[in-house]
């Protein structure tokens, strides 16, 4: 892509308003505008790394075996009050009115609709287990929408649902599921503990969380020295003093909810003795758009945003130290269509500007590496990785097989 062509520009000041690291990095590299507090448009280098989380997501999920699908975000009340939840979750739900007076919810979870989707479709254990996720917008009424993309009141989330037709299957599956995240953590580039806490509005039973350390975290986990497993403040026992603390962002979160949820919608199957009984009953959620921001928090620094390779808007940033028209630009142009033809996805800085706004626009961007062609490198091209302060002067067929 042509940087003269990116929408929008950089800025050079964060929104006075912003407290947060993802708040200021993320808008003034242009990654994110926001509408009004919790609301965020994903702009276009935004949106490129939420679609490479997406994707790692989407590889993993069906790895074990889940199906893509897309549910509806507008819900009627009734299915809302088969469970309760239309009174029990009422703090976190948009709710409204059409001009008939009928009232319905915007989606923040959907544990009733898959239930619903379920009860019309399922009759026997031999049609369990399911496996079933989307990636969708959620709705919560957040109290405080603050910390940037981290709590947004219109969010994204990948939410897998999980139906079966014994406690033990579903308790198989849930470690599957788990060890599933743990891959997707890993392959995001995180660091992260796995977090016994409570179900909240989804289950009285104990849930896992997926908890990334960071002083911008909501969250304090608490460990015992060596251990890898973490509980969350909120359920800790015993003596805090015998634990590590630390302040964390939860970026996952999977809930073995059971059979509440097909007892109180009336799900049943008939299993292979014959008796009708309710579906096991799992959900697990991930949201990639606080997945940004979390990476954000743990990977910038005075300059930037440093993005790792895997959720990168872009393989490469390509600078031209030239004025239009002159020998640069054209040799410049030259290696960005090699890059392209070689798959290399680059961003190619071709504006008309001085070298120090360009290199600080880069570093604010902060895609992994950086190539730099001016009159001083010749047939060489310079050669950068963000997080080195060293550059090396390379041919193009080496940079093309580095980024391969
Ligand atoms: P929190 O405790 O931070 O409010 P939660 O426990 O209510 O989150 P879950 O219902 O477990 O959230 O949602 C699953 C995942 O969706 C979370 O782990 C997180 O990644 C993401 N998520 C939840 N709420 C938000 C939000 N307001 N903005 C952005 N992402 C969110
Ligand atoms: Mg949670």
């Amino acid at each position: 892509m042509l940087q003269s062509q990116l929408f929008p520009k950089t800025k050079k000041e964060a929104p006075k308003d912003a407290e947060s690291v993802n708040h200021k990095l993320l808008v003034r590299a242009g990654f994110i505008d926001q509408l009004m507090a919790g609301s965020w448009t994903l702009l276009p280098l935004g949106w490129r790394v939420i679609t490479k989380i997406n994707q790692i997501i989407r590889e993993e999920m069906n790895a074990i075996g889940g199906h893509e699908m897309l549910m509806p975000l507008l819900h009627p009340k009734a299915i809302w009050n088969e469970t309760g939840r239309w009174d029990k979750a009422n703090e976190i739900m948009y709710k409204l009115k059409d001009i008939h007076d009928k009232e319905y919810v915007l989606s923040f979870t959907h544990e009733e609709i898959v239930m619903d989707l379920l009860r019309k479709n399922i009759n026997s254990y031999k049609d369990l287990p399911v496996s079933i996720y989307h990636f969708s917008t959620k709705f919560r009424n957040e109290l405080r929408a603050k910390n940037g993309i981290l709590r947004g009141r219109e969010f994204m989330m990948k939410d897998l649902y999980s139906a079966h037709a014994s406690e033990e299957d579903l308790i198989e599956y849930y470690e599957k599921v788990k060890e599933a995240y743990s891959k997707i953590f890993t392959r995001l580039g995180f660091s992260f503990k796995i977090t016994k806490a409570s179900g909240g509005v989804f289950t009285d039973k104990f849930t896992h969380e997926f908890q990334v350390l960071s002083e911008a975290g909501e969250d304090t986990i608490y460990w015992k020295e060596g251990d890898k497993k973490a509980v969350n403040e909120e359920i800790l026992e015993g003596n805090k003093k015998d634990y590590k603390s630390a302040k964390a962002i939860e970026v996952g979160n999977i809930f073995p909810l059971g059979t509440w949820y097909a007892e109180k919608m009336g799900m049943n199957f008939t299993d292979a003795d014959g008796a009708r009984k309710p579906v096991w009953f799992g959900s697990y959620g991930i949201g990639p758009t606080r997945v940004m921001g979390t990476w954000v928090e743990v990977s910038h620094d005075d300059k930037g945003i440093i993005w790792n390779k895997e959720i990168s808007p872009f393989d490469v940033h390509l600078i031209g130290l030239n004025g239009k028209g002159e020998d640069v630009y054209k040799r410049s142009l030259e290696i960005y269509k090699k890059l392209l033809e070689n798959k290399i996805d680059v961003l190619f800085d071709d504006r008309d500007i001085g070298a120090g706004e360009k290199f600080a626009d880069s570093d604010l961007i902060g895609i992994p590496v950086r190539l730099v062609v001016s009159n001083k490198t010749g047939d060489k091209i310079e050669y950068k990785e963000r997080t080195s302060k060293e550059s090396k002067l390379l041919i193009l067929e080496e940079i093309i097989k580095k980024l391969r």
